[in-house]
């Protein structure tokens, strides 16, 4: 992820949508004084949807860290990668390796997959819901410069929103929802260079280009990006608010009708160059980006450092992000 763009002051900050329960309304079937009996809108049907655990998707976050920085051409890329694979089979999905070698920047050659994870199969309409689960080989924006050649062990910029999606894989199993789900991890999406944004992203790019169904539609998609972090600030971003203004309100509004409308503000942001960029502008599917820019400071304080780990991630954080996206997909239809 490529911060661009600049921070604009002035915190603006909206206070969740609370629905005020009314305990003195009449009874809506009481008779009128002619005794006719008022219509009455039917209440919208409530949608059946499982609950997500912050607990689950916390220890997805541990098991990831545990391999260590999963930085292409390493190790730890490559068992991560087979857990993966595995983990999401054993949740009951139909799972597609999108392996590739890809050029990087500085000329690295990079043996990259992405991970894609399919429900309900025979389903013509589908979702997307997308993270990257590769880490930043370089930490430089590190406060100490000796840690600049380091790998990032990207907790939150990578592992969070994986685990939040391996957690809606396991809830998918559990309660199958109406409408196919994608589910995505993205490889290579933090191998850039500052100041190029096409240089970030590269498993996104190459799917955007040749997805793993030809001709896939979705009618949308959900691209999650440091999902995992306290206090964590998810504004209307630039490019989701130009490409998918309509999935914007779709996301922001159940967030708001949850009682997360702290973490999912109504603050429009400058548009921000990840994954779901190269979805709405190749794939033309519309696809929001749920990332954490907080105002005035941007990305999280650990941002591409050594100290992205697990005591960045609050349960909280996860819970809202969590919850936001299985009911917009069991909403879905
Ligand atoms: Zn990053």
């Amino acid at each position: 992820m490529e911060q661009t763009g600049i921070m604009i002051a002035n915190r603006l900050l909206i206070a969740a949508a609370f629905c005020l329960m009314c305990t003195s309304c009449d009874d809506p079937k009481t008779p009128d004084s002619k005794g006719v009996v008022a219509e009455v809108a039917e209440p919208s049907k409530a949608i059946e949807r499982p609950a997500f655990s912050a607990d689950s998707a916390f220890v997805y976050i541990e098991k990831q860290l545990a391999f260590g920085p999963r930085v292409p051409n390493t190790g730890a890329h490559v068992q991560c990668a087979r857990w993966l694979e595995a983990k999401l089979t054993g949740l009951g999905a139909k799972v597609v390796m999108q392996p590739a070698n890809v050029k990087a920047w500085n000329g690295d050659q990079l043996s990259i997959v992405n991970i894609i994870a399919s429900y309900n199969l025979e389903a013509t309409r589908r979702v997307m819901v997308t993270a990257h689960w590769d880490s930043r080989p370089f930490a430089d924006q590190d406060a100490d410069p000796e840690n600049h050649d380091d790998p990032v062990p990207a907790a939150n910029d990578g592992a969070s929103g994986v685990a939040v999606i391996l957690e809606i894989a396991r809830q998918l199993q559990l309660l199958p929802a109406d409408i196919g789900v994608d589910l995505l991890l993205w490889d290579a999406e933090d191998y850039g260079s500052p100041g190029e944004s096409d240089s970030y992203a590269l498993g996104s790019q190459l799917w955007a280009r040749q997805p793993h169904v030809p001709g896939y539609r979705a009618i949308f998609g959900i691209n999650l990006d440091m999902v995992g972090a306290k206090y964590a600030q998810f504004p209307k971003e630039g490019y989701s608010m130009q490409y998918a203004p309509d999935v914007v309100q779709r996301v922001w509004d159940a967030a708001r009708s949850l009682g997360h409308g702290n973490f999912f503000i109504s603050r429009r942001n400058d548009p921000i160059v990840d994954d779901h960029y190269y979805v709405n502008k190749i794939a033309q599917i519309p696809m929001v980006d749920v990332i954490d820019i907080r105002q005035g400071t941007g990305f999280f304080d650990d941002w591409h450092t050594r100290g992205d780990d697990i005591t960045n991630i609050d349960k909280p954080t996860l819970q809202a992000v969590g919850e936001t996206v299985l009911a917009v997909v069991y909403q879905a239809r």
